[in-house]
């Protein structure tokens, strides 16, 4: 069976991998429908569209994504419409801000359990962040990250912000990891050196600290991304679409890690894409081999 939709963001599972988030008309053709499309043993074809679509908002209060009411055509500039904005009402700058200019979901959310997390792309490559209880594993993943661990679980986001400019500036530890290094990592990643680093960074922190060791497992993420196990000596080739040229881009899943994926070509090498870029500007047609 053929999937095809405007994809407009993507999810992972611990069991059954990558998923595009896509939407489709309904049968009227009078608004989107969101649904989600499972990557796994399949074969995906990516076509740029000519125009850049909303890709929607987020209802803070249950964790869910939705299709732009207007199914708005915007600016490239852009990735949701004003109305979407406002609907998410969400600022990541919130710990700068008055309270009185933050949404009541905002407030709302912001006043749930949130974690504080290490998570680590590469052996040279941890950060420290936050994120609500309910989205730490769609945090993480959604990144890229292979390992990850929790420092602490703090009663809302502001102590857990308080927390992570702690961690930066005592343990001189980035709160965002660019995109180039992240590539860079993917490439290079070894399990058990990365392992090492991050047990050993986290073993600092909670000895210098006061922290109690309550989280001590290190998750490893692999399995939400991909079933091979390594890209050591995988031939990559860095695929850009253009809006001008009308550009696709198929291939067979190989792996999806972060916005980062990984499409098999018929003589074994690898296309690799970041969708991250693309989301609300690619129709995406998945066919299931199986
Ligand atoms: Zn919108």
């Amino acid at each position: 069976m053929l999937h095809a939709g405007i994809c407009n963001g993507f999810e992972f599972d611990a069991k059954s991998g990558p998923f595009f988030v896509v939407d489709i008309q309904d049968d009227q053709l009078t608004h989107w429908i969101r649904t989600r499309i499972p990557l796994r043993r399949a074969k995906i074809n990516i076509a740029v569209l000519s125009q850049q679509y909303c890709t929607g908002y987020c209802q803070l209060s249950e964790n869910v994504t939705l299709p732009c009411p207007q199914r708005k055509i915007i600016s490239e500039r852009f990735k949701v419409c004003w109305h979407c904005f406002k609907l998410t009402g969400f600022n990541p700058a919130f710990h700068i801000l008055e309270k009185s200019a933050l949404s009541t979901a905002q407030l709302h959310y912001n006043n749930k359990p949130h974690y504080v997390y290490l998570a680590a792309f590469g052996k040279d490559l941890i950060k420290v962040g936050i994120a609500c209880h309910v989205r730490l594993f769609q945090r993480l993943t959604e990144q890229g990250a292979r390992l990850a661990t929790v420092v602490d679980l703090l009663p809302d986001a502001y102590q857990a912000r308080k927390l992570e400019e702690t961690l930066q500036s005592v343990f001189v530890l980035p709160d965002r990891v660019t995109r180039k290094s992240k590539i860079k990592a993917i490439i290079t990643y070894e399990k058990e050196q990365t392992r090492q680093y991050i047990e050993c960074l986290k073993n600092e922190i909670i000895s210098k600290s006061s922290i109690k060791n309550t989280f001590p497992y290190v998750y490893d993420l692999d399995d939400a991304y991909t079933t091979h196990n390594s890209f050591v000596g995988s031939s990559i080739e860095w695929i850009r679409l253009s809006r001008q040229h009308d550009t696709a881009l198929s291939g067979y899943f190989y792996a999806m890690i972060g916005g980062f994926l990984f499409l098999q070509q018929p003589d074994q090498t690898l296309a690799a894409i970041d969708i991250h870029r693309y989301l609300g500007n690619i129709q995406v047609y998945v066919r299931h081999t199986n």
